[in-house]
């Protein structure tokens, strides 16, 4: 009745979504904060008479205001129902092991290796360095059929520079794609979209999950070379030809055009984040520095789990790992600024037992 396809997988597990009770979410980096007001006015005058049609299959408008807010061409966006499936395309279209492994650090979105799988590609985890930072070494002394990396790396928040970036991209060999995903970069760092044009190979996979506080919306994009683009076509035009949905298109269009409520909101994370860390850090937790809109932290003689399951029991949901070299840590959410002030109370407890 099972394919042995399907027998062999092993699906990516998202984080909890409870609906028991009402916590306080800090456990899967959504946006604490609304997503652009300019929404609501356009929720109120859309006609319902457009959805009788298929929406447009090629995203035509929403790929022109993507391109536009970043100021590279239309034919270098590629849009996708969520970046998990832009994801899923990218790994489809250029990644196969009969030119070597994919490779991607030892921690970092576990997505990746359920893609592996489910694609037959083989892949390497590459070390990180002592302080969890990326190696460009890593990356360059191996043959491999491509590079996928989070910037910055989830869980652990670190910033890998775009000075970095530009290195690996001058000695990586051109005929393999290095993906760049950036989910979270707009909380702080510097995007590498500005290196598409001189990088042929280079590919940015982009969210509108995390800072324009739209998760529920399913919205990702991929910016790079128009040759990397039609690929990313073809894939999806030999799996879904409408994975965009109309509504969706014109809410991404809205949206992205906000740029000044973003920044408004993404500048109040950036804040709280700063302003957990420096309270965590007082009360001795090792926290990793971060320009996410989450942090990596731990105590010692406090294992993740308990933490996890302490600051559930408080109405407090993070993130724990089940993963050997990081089971010492959590990770938690920025939230609004009370949440973290609750948090924080909520860990002082945690420290006095
Ligand atoms: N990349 C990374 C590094 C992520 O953490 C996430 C969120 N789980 C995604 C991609 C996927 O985001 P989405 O599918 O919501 O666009």
């Amino acid at each position: 009745m099972f394919s042995e396809r399907l027998k062999r997988l092993s699906p990516y597990v998202p984080g909890e979504q409870p609906q028991d009770k009402t916590y306080i979410k800090l456990n899967t980096n959504e946006n604490p904060y609304p997503p652009s007001p300019e929404i609501r006015d356009l929720l109120r005058d859309f006609s319902i008479e457009r959805l009788r049609l298929y929406p447009d299959p090629q995203s035509k408008v929403l790929c022109q205001t993507i391109a536009k807010a970043h100021n590279v061409d239309v034919e270098q966006v590629f849009v996708g129902n969520g970046s998990d499936e832009v994801l899923s395309f990218v790994f489809y279209a250029f990644f196969d092991s009969a030119m070597g492994k994919l490779l991607f650090p030892e921690f970092t979105y576990s997505f990746y290796p359920v893609y592996c799988d489910y694609y037959g590609i083989d892949y390497k985890k590459i070390q990180l360095n002592d302080d969890y930072s990326l190696s460009t070494e890593g990356f360059l002394n191996e043959t491999s059929c491509g590079i996928i990396f989070p910037n910055p790396n989830a869980p652990t928040g670190i910033l890998f520079p775009i000075k970095k970036i530009e290195q690996l991209m001058k000695k990586y060999p051109k005929d393999r794609v290095v993906v760049i995903d950036e989910a979270y970069i707009d909380f702080g760092g510097e995007s590498a979209i500005g290196l598409i044009s001189r990088f042929k190979n280079l590919l940015v996979a982009r969210t509108y999950s995390k800072s324009m506080s739209l998760a529920g919306l399913r919205l990702g994009y991929a910016i790079g070379d128009e040759k990397l683009i039609n690929a990313l076509v073809a894939a999806k035009d030999s799996f879904n030809s409408y994975p965009v949905d109309t509504l969706t298109q014109k809410i991404g269009e809205v949206a992205i055009k906000d740029s000044a409520y973003y920044e408004k909101i993404n500048g109040k994370i950036i804040k709280t984040r700063e302003f957990l860390t420096s309270e965590l850090k007082s009360l001795g937790w090792e926290v990793l520095p971060s320009t996410a809109n989450f942090i990596f932290m731990r105590k010692k003689g406090l294992p993740g789990k308990e933490i996890y399951l302490t600051l559930k029991k408080n109405g407090l949901l993070v993130r724990y790992f089940d993963i050997d070299g990081i089971k010492d840590f959590v990770r938690i959410t920025i939230g609004q600024q009370e949440d973290v002030e609750t948090l924080l109370g909520k860990i002082k407890k945690l420290d006095t037992g």
